[in-house]
């Protein structure tokens, strides 16, 4: 008899964790999603931008056949970045092993094209366009609103929050189960921005493996990522109190200050871009900590709704499939077991996910001393690593992109450099 698990949220982590049930051969998957079905309408660009996975998201990609290639062929591989500012100089910073980028709806098209090809396909519904609007768990009811016609209610073995992190079945738990759950707004906002990487006219042309960056100030940059196509997906992050796009009275404001305060970006955008950035909303970053990520035994939060960290070090989503990797063996050494999997995973996960926070919020510095230590730091705990493995453990960045010690383990290795950056930047403790 096969157990019924609704996933709300067709994002990176409900789309894996399908893969991963599906393969089971154990369950059948009802998977729920408040957006329009990306494979018919093109996905709105509000809200995307590119991540980079690293080790921990990939393993967790690699487990399923197929799936990592695919992504990878999707994306774009970066083996360092290059930082502007205005005086014109630039600085490198290189990495040992590239980066893999891909666009946030680009990999969900891609987990999602795979999943409706899966041997065990007959065992899962989609459907997109649908938002759960309620959760009943001593009746163990969902209730979803589609986008034409009544709301229904369906039963379920298993929960499974994969919503983001605004999930409104975290916010059931908390109002009803006693869930105990902080959510801090960080002080950076961002908008998405989508440039070109070369433009013939001015004869410029834009590396196409490296990241590039550029520091108006401490608090306004852009991060550019080299995309498929000599695209370029990025985002422009800024202090969501003193937002300096709010001094635009009209669109066609838009290319001079980019083009004042950004030069070698703002050469990059089109008229196009200039307008329908005008139209996109600027998107609020929080975080999310929570006490444990289950209800009793039968509901699971993962990923965003879980744990949203602030995007300052792209761990959020690597985090999130590591989720997925972590309670698929959780299930095996339970032999689905769900009442002993359900907790054992809040046990191991929660200590991490709070780590992950720390060094998020904290790993990178915000002073311009402070980042020519963590430059040297970087440099030679690289160098010394590559020689005595056994005796240096690589810096922070590296440490958390390159392996995947668990996040608490990192945070205890470099307290004492996250005490340093908490202590410079007092504003963000
Ligand atoms: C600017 C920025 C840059 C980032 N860069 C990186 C990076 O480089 N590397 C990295 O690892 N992470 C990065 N992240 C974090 C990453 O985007 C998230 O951690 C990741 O998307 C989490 O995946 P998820 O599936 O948990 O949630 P989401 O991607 O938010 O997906 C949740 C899904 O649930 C759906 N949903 C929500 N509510 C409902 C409902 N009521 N009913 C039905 N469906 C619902 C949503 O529509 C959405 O599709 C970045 C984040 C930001 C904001």
């Amino acid at each position: 008899m096969l157990q019924t698990v609704v996933i709300i949220g067709a994002g990176p982590v409900g789309l894996l964790l399908a893969h991963y049930l599906l393969r089971r051969g154990k369950y059948r998957i009802e998977l729920y999603e408040q957006r329009p079905d990306p494979r018919l309408v093109d996905a709105s660009q509000d809200r995307t931008f590119p991540l980079s996975l690293q080790a921990r998201g990939r393993k967790a990609l690699r487990q399923i056949r197929g799936l990592e290639e695919a992504i990878a062929a999707a994306g774009v591989f970066c083996n360092g970045s290059k930082i502007y500012r205005q005086k014109g100089k630039t600085r490198e910073i290189s990495r040992v092993v590239p980066l893999l980028t891909i666009d946030r709806n680009r990999l969900v098209m891609i987990l999602l094209q795979h999943l409706t090809q899966t041997d065990n396909s007959e065992q899962l519904t989609v459907k997109f366009g649908c938002q759960c609007v309620g959760v009943n768990r001593s009746a163990k009811t969902v209730t979803l609103q589609p986008e034409q016609g009544e709301a229904f209610t369906l039963t379920y073995d298993r929960l499974v929050a994969a919503d983001g992190v605004r999930s409104p079945i975290r916010d059931y738990l908390v109002q009803d189960a006693g869930l105990q759950c902080e959510q801090t707004y960080i002080p950076d906002a961002y908008k998405s921005v989508f440039l070109t990487r070369l433009n013939p006219v001015l004869g410029l042309e834009l590396e196409p493996d490296k990241i590039h960056g550029w520091n108006r100030d401490n608090r306004t940059r852009m991060v550019m990522v080299p995309q498929p196509g000599d695209q370029l997906n990025g985002v422009i992050t800024f202090d969501a109190q003193d937002n300096p796009l709010s001094s635009l009275t009209t669109q066609e404001e838009v290319l001079p200050f980019f083009r004042e305060n950004f030069p070698l970006f703002g050469q990059l955008m089109s008229t196009e871009e200039a307008e329908a950035f005008w139209h996109r909303p600027v998107g609020q970053v929080f975080t999310v900590r929570c006490d444990r990520f289950h209800e009793g035994d039968s509901i699971l939060l993962m990923g965003d709704a879980a744990h949203a960290v602030s995007p300052a070090m792209g761990q959020g989503c690597n985090a999130s499939l590591e989720d997925v990797l972590i309670f698929e063996r959780l299930l095996e050494q339970y032999q689905d077991d769900w009442a002993l999997a359900l907790p054992t995973f809040s046990e191991q996960r929660v200590p991490d996910a709070h780590a992950l926070r720390e060094l998020s919020d904290y790993s990178f510095p915000r002073t311009k001393w402070l980042f020519v230590e963590f430059f040297l730091r970087s440099q030679i705990s690289r160098f010394l690593h590559q020689w005595f493995p056994q005796w240096v453990q690589p810096f922070v960045f590296d440490l958390v992109f390159d392996h995947d010690m668990p996040y608490s383990q990192v945070l205890n290795l470099h307290q004492g450099w996250i005490n340093k950056v908490k202590r410079s930047s007092p504003h963000l403790a």
